[in-house]
């Protein structure tokens, strides 16, 4: 889950990592009077829940409140990369001397998290490790001990020369880890972490992202999602409790079980195919689930066909197909669907199937193959 700009920096601000003052506004009078408020410069920052806003145009310095004022104008209801900005962050500028890149990751490869830090701040942390791989440290942490006071101090002294700054950035990089690991991050970014001309480290950007299976046990996380700029197909499935990833593909495809979903996209793959979603509906065979799954795929225009694989282990092939038959009354589906069910009750699922004239296949291979056609 991605929260916002604003919302990462309460998170950061709660365990000590210095913020520069900043409020959200959602119309250019509000950004006018709190700029008036603060009366120095202030930045205007977009929040949308995507990055490189800066570039995009979505972040722009003022020197007073009526140039605040202006930039809120255009900021506001501005397009950047497909999402609307409905709100804008009013910070108090900071004068920078030199940006730093400072993140923690959930690294897969070492099951770990891993710092990543880099003098080379302010771009996008992607393009240096492009551009500049040797610019870039990594620490990577050992859970158990936790992030050593040492280990951040020779870190940080890799990042600047000055003592006084490097002290400052090794609390910072213990501060940021605590966030990190407080809520259940996969990710926590500071990019740029800047120092000022006075010697001052403070986090003039904040990015959080928050691992999706952690979230049963972060309720106030939780009540930070923006719904607005979520997939609404996304939202609809865990709202019904499925599991649902989009993908480009072409190739709908309905599965009971995470391992047979991984399954089924792998084969159709292999038999040259691109599937459109990743859709585990768990072992019920309730129809509200396979209605909302469906309606969910039909969603979205680019999936031309939709393969239903259904292994009958404690869930019964016969309910299952009761379910489908309950789900095509209610819904007015033009696809052509290529349904497989196999193992408890599947002669009687096959019987109720047989009366809705639905392409059926008797086996995984061919019900793929089928689907596959049927979707070019
Ligand atoms: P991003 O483009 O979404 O990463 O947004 P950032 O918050 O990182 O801002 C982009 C850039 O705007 C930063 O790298 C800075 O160069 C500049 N910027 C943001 N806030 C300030 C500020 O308070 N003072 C100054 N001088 N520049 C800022
Ligand atoms: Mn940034």
């Amino acid at each position: 889950m991605k929260i916002h700009e604003y919302q990462a920096k309460e998170l950061f601000r709660a365990d000590g990592v210095p913020v520069p003052p900043g409020e959200v506004a959602r119309t250019a009078d509000e950004v006018y009077n709190i700029a008036r408020r603060y009366g120095k410069p202030v930045v205007v920052k977009s929040q949308v829940l995507v990055g490189g806003r800066g570039k995009a145009g979505g972040v722009k310095l003022a020197k007073d409140a009526d140039e605040a004022r202006k930039h809120a104008e255009t900021i506001l209801g501005m397009d950047i990369k497909g999402l609307t900005v409905d709100k804008v962050l009013i910070t108090q500028a900071v004068k920078i001397d030199t940006e730093i890149y400072l993140g923690v990751i959930m690294d897969r490869a070492s099951q770990r998290p891993v710092i990543m830090a880099s003098a080379a701040g302010g771009v996008e942390i992607e393009e240096v490790a492009r551009e500049n791989p040797d610019a870039i440290q990594r620490l990577t942490v050992d859970p158990l001990h936790g992030l050593l006071p040492f280990q951040s101090r020779v870190l940080a002294s890799k990042l600047h020369d000055d003592f006084k700054v490097i002290r400052q950035i090794a609390t910072i990089i213990e501060k940021l880890y605590r966030t990190f690991v407080r809520v259940d991050a996969s990710l926590a970014e500071i990019n740029p972490l800047v120092v000022t001309p006075e010697g001052k480290v403070l986090a003039i950007d904040a990015k959080i992202n928050i691992d999706d299976n952690a979230l049963y046990r972060q309720p106030e996380i939780e009540s930070l999602r923006d719904l607005s700029a979520e997939d609404p197909g996304e939202v609809a499935a865990r709202e019904m409790g499925l599991s649902f990833v989009r993908l480009k593909g072409n190739v709908g495809n309905i599965v009971n079980g995470a391992g047979l979903a991984m399954a089924t996209m792998d084969l159709i793959k292999t038999y040259g195919g691109e599937p459109a979603n990743f859709l585990d509906i768990g072992g019920s065979s309730n129809p509200e689930k396979v209605i909302t799954a469906i309606d969910i795929i039909l969603g979205d225009p680019s999936v031309k066909s939709i393969f239903i694989n259904i292994f009958g282990g404690i869930t019964r092939c016969d309910d299952v197909a009761r379910g489908l038959v309950t789900a095509f009354e209610k819904l007015d589906i033009k696809l052509p669907i290529v349904v497989r069910l196999t193992g408890t009750n599947e002669a009687e699922a096959k019987e109720i199937l047989a009366k809705m004239d639905l392409p059926t296949a008797d086996t995984m291979d061919g019900g793929v193959k089928k689907a596959i056609e049927l979707a070019s």
